[in-house]
């Protein structure tokens, strides 16, 4: 069988004029001399200009609670606006909106705020403790930024246990917020046997 005779030429033609631009690009680089001092490698980089204008702070404890390998980018996403308490909650509205219900629209009976959400809501406290106990982990009653530290320190790690339990609190709370959702703004709701049985679908 016969072989394309200008096969290795071409080949070798391919690799001398990718050499050729590499070798041009670098000559370049170094005669201009441009050098990225943010960056050790002193090339520039989306993120090396990123880590150089924003502005830096501690890393949180919760992190890792919520960002993890696993996690389900949008529900992780609803997980983090809960703990920063930057849901649109009926409590915040209510700064810069007068004469607006603040009443729970889950419940009806409390005024809604982030802590009555997570978990002191009599709808959310029936989903909540549920959900740990098919964790095989007890329930707390403790206000949000309790919570929150208690979660922390129980998902700590990267035991199939600590996934479980993280990638749980995300889906509860993500489903919570889609019930909230839906019973605001599209005059829907589903009651708390809906959310418990499985499989979710992850719509
Ligand atoms: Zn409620």
């Amino acid at each position: 069988m016969m072989g394309d005779p200008l096969g290795s030429f071409r080949v070798s033609s391919h690799k001398q004029n990718r050499e050729g631009l590499v070798g041009a690009q670098s000559r370049q680089y170094r005669a201009t001399n441009n050098v990225w001092t943010p960056s050790s490698f002193g090339i520039y980089s989306a993120a090396s200009a990123w880590d150089k204008f924003r502005k830096s702070k501690p890393t949180v404890g919760w992190s890792k609670l919520v960002w993890y390998n696993q996690n389900i980018p949008k529900m992780s996403f609803i997980l983090w606006l809960v703990i920063k308490c930057k849901l649109s909650t009926m409590d915040r509205i209510l700064t810069f909106a007068s004469s607006v219900p603040v009443t729970c629209v889950l419940c009806s009976s409390a005024t809604e705020s982030h802590c009555h959400l997570f978990f002191e809501c009599p709808f959310t406290d029936g989903i909540w403790p549920s959900v740990l106990f098919k964790c095989g982990v007890p329930w707390l009653r403790l206000p949000w930024p309790l919570f929150v530290m208690w979660a922390t320190s129980c998902c700590r790690g990267k035991s199939l246990s600590s996934i479980v339990l993280k990638l749980s609190l995300d889906v509860t709370v993500y489903y919570v917020w889609r019930e909230w959702n839906n019973r605001r703004f599209k005059n829907s709701s589903q009651p708390i046997s809906t959310h418990l049985s499985p499989p979710l679908d992850f719509d």
